[in-house]
């Protein structure tokens, strides 16, 4: 399928059908990376084209009416401590509201044993063990934009696992806390690296509440598909969607951009937008910077599951934490409703660190999930996105893999020649996270203008 959105191209030869073959750059990805970048570089006079293989914008941002909700099926909460994200939130005239706070909490204690409190109860158990696991920040990672400064790389082999193994938090702390990064990270903890951990804080001023609060409490009124629109809407560029990129290759005097369909577009200079782990779905000649070729077959750390959950009944707004070992790690009360025949519900959202472990499709399987970490509650409708499936994104929200920050984030930001790289995958401060992709959009955008 191939769709346009956006405003009209500029100039550039045209090809047959309409469209135009010569770009100044080509923008693959219009998710929050690629829509900066295209319009950044449409805004300072270049010719810009920008190709998405799905059917929409937004990438891994994704609001779809389902359960009768708009439900945002990836990325969803935001902060004003991110600050490019609350530059295009202000931008866009976007609001927040707060996700539901939670009047009951549920967790396992020592031995796996039942807790149930309320939030501050449960703030209290994590607290000393959240500040220990981060509790040198301040040495280690003075800085969030610069998450290389600092002491990181004598501790970036550990992962988060290694970091809780050597705390001696007592069972009960120990395990309510190792549950909360579980579903910060989406991943086991021996997968992560404690650099993780330790950007997280960093790019909350070393407070370990406040970036809780950043990661997970206020979501865009309107919801995230809104947003992507309107940035959209302000590229004044042809966004081709339904278009999938195949081949990329270069020379001296340029490159040239091969899609699925057999078209090949010419352009001085590409901006791939790809996940790490995506990036293999292009054909690149010459081949990838080393770097991206090893960080590609590693791949990334995280490879969890959100998964939204239609329950009987309005219930007690709850949170409840189960272990890295449950398939749903995370689960919280988001939406009250009511059926079209009357039936109140209650629509959960949950988290797990394995997307192989739940099948949504198997409604006894997930109703088992939920029993683990909150029981008491009847499963009636289960809806999800498979991001680790899905191959545009092969990833939810990216952390990284002991010893990988050290190791690539540089080489990963630097062009391969014509080619440029603009990924939350590869930003500074927060990388992972909607904030990254526009920060990576920003910087490769500023690189291709000044380069003329
Ligand atoms: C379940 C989930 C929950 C999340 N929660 C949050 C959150 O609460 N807050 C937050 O800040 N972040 C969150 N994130 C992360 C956030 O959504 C991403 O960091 C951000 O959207 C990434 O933007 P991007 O432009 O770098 O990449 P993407 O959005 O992945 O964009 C890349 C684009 O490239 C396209 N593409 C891929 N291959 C090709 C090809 N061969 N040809 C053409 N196009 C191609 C893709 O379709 C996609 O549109 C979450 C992500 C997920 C999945």
């Amino acid at each position: 399928m191939t769709e346009t959105t956006g405003n009209a191209g500029i100039a550039g030869a045209t090809a047959p059908g309409g469209g135009k073959r010569e770009y100044d750059v080509v923008v693959i990805g219009a998710g929050f990376a690629g829509l900066v970048a295209a319009r950044e570089l449409a805004h300072a006079g270049r010719s810009v084209l920008v190709l998405e293989a799905r059917d929409r914008v937004g990438g891994r941002t994704w609001t779809d009416r389902r359960m009768g909700h708009d439900l945002e099926l990836g990325g969803t909460w935001v902060h004003w401590v991110q600050p490019h994200t609350w530059a295009e939130m202000t931008r866009y005239g976007r609001e927040i509201v707060r996700s539901p706070k939670a009047e009951e909490a549920y967790w396992l204690g020592a031995g796996g044993a039942p807790r149930t409190g309320d939030l501050d109860a449960f703030m209290a158990v994590i607290d000393e063990g959240q500040q220990l696991l981060v509790d040198d920040v301040r040495e280690v990672m003075p800085r969030g934009v610069a998450p290389l400064d600092g002491g990181i790389a004598g501790l970036d082999g550990l992962s988060i696992q290694d970091r809780f193994d050597a705390l001696g938090l007592d069972e009960e702390a120990r395990a309510a806390n190792e549950s909360v990064w579980v579903g910060h990270v989406n991943a086991p903890l021996d997968q992560v690296g404690i650099s993780s951990a330790y950007r997280w804080v960093a790019a909350t001023g070393g407070h370990w509440q406040l970036m809780h609060e950043a990661s997970a409490t206020y979501r865009v009124v309107g919801g995230m598909s809104a947003w992507t629109a309107a940035i959209a809407a302000d590229v004044p560029a042809e966004i081709r969607l339904g278009t999938t990129v195949t081949a990329v290759t270069q020379d001296a005097s340029g490159c040239v951009v091969e899609t699925a369909d057999g078209e090949r577009i010419r352009a001085a200079r590409v901006v791939s937008t790809l996940p790490i782990n995506a990036i293999s779905g292009i054909r690149f000649t010459p081949e990838l910077p080393e770097v991206w070729r090893r960080a590609a077959a590693e791949t990334v750390a995280s490879q969890g599951t959100k998964v939204w959950i239609k329950v009987r009944g309005e219930i007690p707004r709850f949170f409840a934490y189960g272990t890295q070992q449950h398939p749903i790690s995370v689960l919280k009360s988001e939406y009250p409703g009511v059926d079209d025949d009357g039936t109140p519900h209650t629509i959960l959202v949950g988290f797990g660190p394995d997307h192989t472990r739940i099948d949504v499709e198997d409604l006894a399987q997930v109703q088992a999930a939920v029993d683990a970490v909150r029981p008491g509650l009847e499963v009636v409708e289960v809806t999800a996105h498979d991001w680790m499936k899905d191959p545009l994104s092969g990833n939810t929200w990216m952390t990284h893999r002991p010893g990988q920050l050290t190791r690539d984030l540089s080489e990963l930001q630097e062009p391969a020649g014509r080619v440029h790289f603009a990924t939350t995958d590869n930003a500074n401060l927060w990388g992972g996270f909607i904030d990254g992709a526009i920060e990576s959009a920003l910087r490769e955008a500023r690189r291709i203008a000044a380069a003329g």
